[in-house]
């Protein structure tokens, strides 16, 4: 069987309603369920539970439970070790099962997802596994008379709650670290992009992790989500997601227990190109994926293009080129390059932005519109403003949508005040030549990535977070095990 029948058969399968997973078991919510509307064509797949606050109250308290009695969090880290290879084992085996079940809930285009989803998160898994038995503690440098032990020990219970737009890859880059160091955890999904998660709390169970170390819960932020961060038994909540989500988990953690909140959020990234680069054709190229792939749904997306004056209309048009020739549709047709925008909302958010640019006077030079209506689905093409101002609102805000805005710059110093002249600092791109100027780029702009002579790409080995609005922690790489440990110290007078 090809990979398309393989997926062609699976397309259609009928989905279970969807339940809460509760201390190791498939248990209904209080709340009345949400519809799974899939943007392939806009039908309904299932429904998922909505938790309310006892709920989660429940969840929690299962966490906890599993936390005290040291089911997990005292198994030797060799076992631990076992049982996240086993998860990643099982990811690898339903890989395709998987993908699909979240395209169909996301949009996102197989091709992408078949390696975003299934196949980063189990790379998560087997990077978090590898380091679980490689985290040691210090002996601090004292007065010969004490001994100072300084310990890192699990935090306890943390609650994560992820976006939509690459659930499995995300709740791994939460999962895989806070279950390797020991804790338990509540997580909750996007309201638009579950069934990928659920089934991952099966794959979790199968592989031998404990009851009650894992707990999902879906339904709504404002009432599930809510719940988890204004817990006084969540000890840490790890978020990715909006800038306006963010903040107000700031507020429930100062409203409830003053719980540590590590927040990834928005970008607005500038990609840079300098009319030295290398190659300009595959910089028209990569850039044109690094902003329309997922339908720009990507949090590092190079959604600003900032482009020497000298190859403006030169790369606007290579760039529109390439964006014009992406084949957008049914993401589940493996010749479709970009899929469908996750939700009507999304769409109606990003032909909003369009608007607003070209009434602020900025050109379409490509796209601006919904296609493939009649499908029943959400598709939009890929689109280029150009002539786009630093004070406009495309220039400043994250679309989070196949939208590119153009902007052209005359000097190094000017492409860096451009860069910078967002609250964003997620991500960047430089194109150019110049050694010199690249680490004069790489040291001006404020973001947490700068991609040089690329854009996008990254692996586990390498830490993702944001500065500025952009947040304020990391996830993948060992940075990113700090946010799951607390530090205790042991002073000893010997
Ligand atoms: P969102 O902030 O609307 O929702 C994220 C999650 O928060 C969802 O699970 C949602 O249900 C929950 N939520 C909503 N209101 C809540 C509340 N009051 N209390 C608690 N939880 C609540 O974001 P989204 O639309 O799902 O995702 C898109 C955003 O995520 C974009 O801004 C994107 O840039 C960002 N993102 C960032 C990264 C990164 O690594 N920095 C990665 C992917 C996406």
């Amino acid at each position: 069987m090809t990979v398309q029948e393989r997926i062609n058969a699976l397309r259609e399968k009928a989905i279970a309603e969807q339940k809460l997973f509760i201390d190791g078991k498939w248990v209904d919510g209080e709340g009345e369920p949400l519809e799974v509307v899939s943007p392939i064509d806009g039908q309904v797949l299932t429904t998922a539970e909505r938790a309310s606050a006892a709920d989660v109250n429940r969840a929690v308290a299962a966490a906890r439970q599993a936390f005290e009695d040291g089911r997990w969090s005292k198994m030797a880290p060799a076992g631990r070790k076992k049982v996240l290879h086993r998860i990643a084992d099982l990811i690898e085996e339903r890989a395709i099962e998987l993908t699909v079940l979240g395209v169909r809930d996301n949009g996102t285009e197989f091709n992408m997802a078949i390696k975003a989803e299934a196949g980063s998160a189990a790379g998560t898994f087997r990077y978090y596994a590898e380091a679980v038995d490689k985290i040691y503690g210090e002996v601090a440098p004292t007065s010969p008379d004490v001994l100072g032990l300084v310990h890192k020990t699990p935090v306890g219970v943390v609650g994560a709650i992820v976006p939509w737009n690459f659930p499995l890859m995300i709740g791994a880059w939460k999962l895989a670290p806070a279950l390797a160091t020991g804790n338990s955890v509540v997580l909750k999904p996007a309201e638009t992009a579950s069934l990928s998660l659920l089934n991952l709390a099966e794959i979790c169970a199968e592989a031998g992790l404990p009851d009650g170390v894992l707990n999902v819960v879906t339904g709504q932020g404002s009432v599930t989500g809510e719940a988890i961060a204004m817990s006084m038994d969540v000890d840490v909540l790890v978020f990715t997601g909006s800038g306006g989500v963010g903040r107000r988990l700031l507020e429930y953690s100062a409203a409830s227990n003053l719980k540590r909140v590590y927040l990834e959020l928005g970008g607005k990234s500038p990609n840079i190109v300098f009319a030295d680069a290398p190659d300009l054709e595959k910089a028209a190229a990569v850039s044109a994926a690094g902003i329309f792939r997922n339908s720009g749904q990507v949090c590092v997306a190079g959604s600003r293009l900032l482009v020497e004056r000298s190859i403006h209309d030169e790369f606007v048009d290579a760039l529109s080129r390439h964006a014009a020739a992406f084949k957008v549709g049914d993401p589940l047709d493996l010749t479709s390059q970009i899929g469908a925008v996750n939700s009507m909302v999304q769409l109606e958010g990003n032909l909003g932005f369009v608007s607003d640019a070209t009434a602020q006077g900025a050109e379409l030079a490509l796209g601006g519109g919904r296609i493939l209506e009649s499908t029943g689905g959400y598709y939009m093409e890929p689109t280029v403003l150009t002539g786009v101002k630093p004070d406009d609102r495309v220039f400043r805000e994250e679309v989070f949508g196949p939208v590119l805005a153009v902007t052209a710059f005359d000097s190094d110093e000017e492409a860096i005040a451009l860069a910078n002249g967002t609250d964003y600092g997620l991500s960047a791109g430089v194109w150019t030549g110049s050694l010199s100027r690249t680490h004069k780029m790489v040291a001006g702009i404020r973001s947490g990535i700068v991609h040089v002579n690329t854009y996008g790409g990254s692996d586990n080995t390498v830490p993702l977070g944001g500065v500025k609005q952009s947040g304020n922690g990391h996830d993948k790489s060992m940075h990113a095990i700090e946010k799951y440990l607390d530090l205790k110290t042991a002073w000893i007078q010997l």
